[in-house]
């Protein structure tokens, strides 16, 4: 079936259900550890886990203003801070932006590919000894690494068939619709 560009827009993000058992998770991991889930920092991750991909600061406290208009930077950035060393969301170093862990409460962080253009990110799950590798040779280096988070840059699927002038190519005439 041949799909105009227009209309390759996903709307893969979580249902309400979803979304709702995710922060829930979340809410109980937080608790186990001793730390609280506040409303500030519920909602930042609610923003994060509906947006689906990796969203800016300033996008964030935007959001949170249309509903909370007396929110502050600072409130924003705290929530942000908590939710980093929690292990629920990462920091996107590429695109400065955050984006919420595919594992939200294992914290068996995976290697992130972040697409460069949309902010799109996977956590690709099954890397644990390219992982262990890699840290074993950082070590060996003599370096300490100053974060967890292993990231590659690259451009998404749908970036792509959207960049693919081929993609658009139409040499013969189709049937009206
Ligand atoms: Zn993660
Ligand atoms: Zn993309």
């Amino acid at each position: 079936m041949n799909t105009p560009a227009n209309a390759a827009q996903s709307h893969d993000h979580s249902s309400a259900d979803a979304l709702q058992a995710a922060v829930t998770m979340a809410d109980d991991y937080c608790r186990e550890r001793g730390q609280k889930l506040t409303p500030i920092r519920r909602t930042v991750l609610e923003l994060l886990l509906t947006s689906g991909r990796a969203t800016k600061a300033y996008t964030l406290l935007d959001e949170m203003r249309a509903m909370h208009p007396n929110a502050s930077p600072p409130t924003v950035y705290r929530a942000l801070d908590f939710l980093l060393s929690a292990g629920l969301i990462h920091r996107i170093e590429s695109i400065n932006a955050f984006t919420v862990c595919h594992d939200l409460t294992h914290c068996q962080h995976g290697v992130l590919v972040v697409c460069q253009q949309c902010g799109r990110v996977t956590e690709l799950q099954q890397q644990k000894q390219l992982r262990q590798s890699l840290l074993s040779q950082v070590e060996a280096s003599g370096y300490k690494l100053a974060g967890d988070d292993i990231e590659l840059k690259g451009i998404c699927p749908a970036c792509q068939a959207a960049e693919d002038p081929g993609a658009h190519k139409h040499d013969h005439d189709h049937a009206a619709h």
